[in-house]
C-alpha cells in the first residue's frame, strides 16, 4: 500500500520555522521525507535550525513586504521547486486597545496576516508549475475568540481564517489545497512572554485545557504532514484546532 503521508521528493518552506511551532512543524515534514526551507530573522537561530534539519536557511524581515516575495522565490531556487508553504511566523504586542501606536498595530497585522498572503501569493506560480500544492496558515485560538490584551493579534488570526477560506476557493482547481491550523496554548517563546506579561494566564490556560495541560510544538506535527501530504487531498479552506480540546467549551 502506497503511503499517503510520505513527502519524498517534495519541497517545504516554513516561516518563522527556525524555533517553537515552526521548527517542530519543519522537523515532522523533513521526516516525512520534504526537503525543507526555514526562514526567520535571528540568523543564529535559523543557521542551527538549518543545520539540525539539513534545511536552507532564509533569513528575512517578513514585516517588510518586499521580503516575503523574495523569501519564497530564493526558497524555490534553492530547493528547485516549492510545493509546500507554512506560514507560520508571527508575532504579539500585548496591551490595552487603546494604548496601541499605528506603528504597533502594522508590525502585528503585517507580520501575522499581510506576510501570509504575500508569500502566497509568491508561492501560487512555483506550485501551478509543479502541479499543485500546500499552503498551511497558523491561527490560533484568538482565530475564534477575542482577547482583551491582544487587539491587533486578534484581528489578524481572524484573518487568517477567511484568507484561508478565499485562497482555498479561488485555487482549489489549481490542485492547491489551502487550510488553517489553530493551536490552543503551546510553551513556546511567545507564550512564555505573554505568561510573564498576562497576570494568572498559566492557571486559566491549565484550568480551561480538557488535555490539562499546555500543548507542546511537538503536538503540531503530525497536522502540519497531514495538511502537506496527499492523505489531504480533497480538504481545503479549513480550520483546523490542535488545542487539547481548548475551542471545544463554551
Ligand atoms: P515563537 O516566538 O517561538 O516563534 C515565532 C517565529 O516567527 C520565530 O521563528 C520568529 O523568528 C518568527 N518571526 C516573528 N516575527 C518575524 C518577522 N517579522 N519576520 C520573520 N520572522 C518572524 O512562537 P510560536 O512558535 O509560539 O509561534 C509560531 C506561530 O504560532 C505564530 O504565528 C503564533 O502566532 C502561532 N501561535 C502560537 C501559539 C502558542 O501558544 N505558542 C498559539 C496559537 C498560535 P525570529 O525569532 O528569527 O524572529
Amino acid at each position: 500500500m502506497s503511503n499517503n503521508f510520505d513527502l519524498s521528493g517534495k519541497a517545504a518552506l516554513v516561516t518563522g520555522g527556525n524555533g517553537g511551532i515552526g521548527l517542530a512543524m519543519a522537523r515532522a515534514l523533513a521526516g516525512a521525507g520534504a526537503a525543507v526551507a526555514v526562514s526567520g530573522r535571528d540568523e543564529a537561530k535559523t543557521g542551527a535550525a538549518a543545520r539540525e534539519l539539513g534545511a536552507v536557511a532564509l533569513n528575512f524581515d517578513l514585516a517588510d513586504p518586499e521580503a516575503c516575495p523574495a523569501m519564497v522565490d530564493e526558497a524555490a531556487r534553492r530547493l528547485g521547486r516549492l510545493d509546500i508553504l507554512v506560514n507560520n511566523a508571527g508575532t504579539n504586542i500585548r496591551k490595552a486597545p487603546q494604548d496601541y501606536s499605528l506603528a504597533e498595530w502594522h508590525t502585528v497585522i503585517d507580520t501575522n496576516l499581510t506576510a501570509a498572503f504575500l508569500a502566497s501569493q509568491a508561492a501560487y506560480p512555483h506550485m501551478k508549475r509543479g502541479g499543485g500544492g500546500k499552503i498551511v496558515n497558523i491561527g490560533s485560538m484568538m482565530s475564534l475568540f477575542g482577547a482583551s490584551f491582544a487587539a491587533p493579534y486578534g484581528a489578524s488570526k481572524g484573518g487568517i481564517v477567511q484568507l484561508t477560506k478565499s485562497l482555498a476557493a479561488a485555487w482549489a482547481r489549481d490542485n492547491i489545497q489551502v487550510n488553517a491550523v489553530l493551536p490552543g496554548w503551546i510553551d513556546t517563546a511567545l507564550t512564555r512572554r505573554a505568561r510573564a506579561e498576562v497576570d494568572g494566564l498559566h492557571e486559566r490556560v491549565l484550568g480551561r485545557t480538557p488535555a490539562g495541560r499546555w500543548g507542546t510544538p511537538e503536538d503540531l506535527g503530525g497536522i502540519a504532514v497531514f495538511l502537506a501530504s496527499p492523505a489531504s487531498g480533497f480538504i481545503t479552506g479549513t480550520a483546523i484546532p490542535v488545542d487539547g480540546g481548548y475551542s471545544s467549551l463554551g
